[in-house]
């Protein structure tokens, strides 16, 4: 099975789903924060090295915080 692609926002220190892509450069702008400093990666990476738990990303997946 193929590792899924995640999106994190190092401001809002949470995944973030469907950013918005920058021009045509690979980088994303976060849609809670408006911030570009939006990472990605695999799941596994980035759970890795933001040290996310799969409860907490579970959390971040269903239910998004309104800013
Ligand atoms: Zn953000």
């Amino acid at each position: 099975m193929a590792d899924e692609i995640l999106f994190y926002c190092r401001d809002c220190d949470k995944v973030v789903l469907n950013p918005k892509k920058k021009g045509d450069k690979y980088e994303y702008t976060c849609p809670l924060c408006s911030g570009d400093r939006v990472a990605f990666g695999t799941k596994h990476a980035i759970c890795d090295f933001f040290n996310i738990k799969d409860a907490m990303l579970a959390k971040m997946l269903v239910n998004p915080v309104k800013e």
